[in-house]
């Protein structure tokens, strides 16, 4: 039964259907998932779960089918830091069954201005676990897959290919043209999102429904020449804004209600309190999502994962 859960997906209407079956994830949405769920519309809903979500189950777009589509997904953090934190939270409250979370550095004090999903008590503590104690105290429907080590291209293709949506919440370029390539190859849908001082950039990547990462940013910049946070500081609520948004696009992509953020790049300005999006084309001639893709396996020693 677990996968009537998306057996409908191509019903929902809009771009779900379309490019979830280009992307060959329908039918895939809950398989492998430790929790059993009901066919669509009959579920066995616990009643302490029909207390717990009944501000979401009111949703029209939601309902019971969509609680069970949720509980049914699978999705993968990288990154337990300032995207992360606000991420891994709004998923886990909305009940997405199982969530993986992936990172190999240990809570420092001079984390806790914006991962605020670890508290002071942690400091020391690997963020992975830090992280999944935070989930499970908050959800305890929630399934917590803890990956104490940090994404590389030994490891991304097996680790993501247990997912339906990847969180891309990692603070470097290197990660970002992994988790790219590694999601074209898997046809697994992804949401990008960074932060740096007072700004922040979102963008959600489903391969034939739009650009990749690559499409975007071909190459990295030169080393050093785009400073991180730790050289230029970040203000905590940034992450927030962008770790929320990247939790919303997660849950409709696994819904498939919406607009997801395909073909544009979203721009935060928090000194202004500004919103812009910026139109980006697919390019033919991406090596990772292109007519004819020259990245199809993920290689240790490719200089853009170094970055
Ligand atoms: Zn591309």
């Amino acid at each position: 039964m677990v996968n009537s859960v998306a057996g409908d997906a191509a019903g929902l209407g809009g771009w779900r259907g379309e490019s979830m079956r280009r992307a060959g994830r329908v039918g895939q949405v809950g398989e492998g998932s430790e929790r059993h769920v009901e066919g669509e519309g009959c579920g066995a809903m616990r009643g302490d779960q029909e207390e717990r979500y009944e501000r979401q189950l009111r949703l029209r777009e939601l309902g019971r089918a969509g609680q069970e589509r949720l509980l049914a997904a699978r999705v993968a953090v990288v990154g337990a830091g300032g995207l992360g934190s606000p991420a891994l939270l709004y998923l886990a409250a909305a009940g997405v069954g199982t969530l993986g979370v992936v990172d190999g550095d240990r809570v420092e004090l001079s984390n806790l201005n914006r991962q605020i999903m670890h508290r002071t008590a942690a400091l020391g503590r690997a963020k992975a676990e830090s992280a999944a104690a935070a989930v499970e105290s908050l959800n305890p429907d929630v399934s917590v897959r803890v990956h104490r080590h940090p994404l590389a291209p030994e490891n991304a293709i097996e680790l993501l290919r247990e997912y339906d949506v990847v969180v891309d919440a990692t603070d470097n370029l290197g990660s970002r043209y992994l988790i790219n390539d590694a999601c074209a190859i898997l046809r697994i849908p992804w949401v990008h999102g960074s932060v740096l001082r007072f700004d922040g950039q979102l963008a959600t990547f489903v391969r034939g429904a739009g650009p990749c990462y690559r499409c975007l940013f071909p190459a990295p910049p030169a080393p050093g020449a785009v400073p991180g946070t730790a050289e230029v500081g970040v203000l905590g609520a940034v992450p927030g804004v962008i770790g929320a948004l990247q939790a919303l696009e997660a849950v409709k992509l696994i819904l498939g209600v919406g607009t997801p953020l395909c073909g544009e790049l979203l721009l935060f300005g928090g000194l202004g309190a500004e919103f812009t999006r910026v139109r980006v084309a697919r390019n033919p001639s991406c090596p990772a999502c292109g007519d004819e893709p020259q990245i199809t396996a993920v290689t240790a020693g490719r200089p853009e994962y170094d970055a």
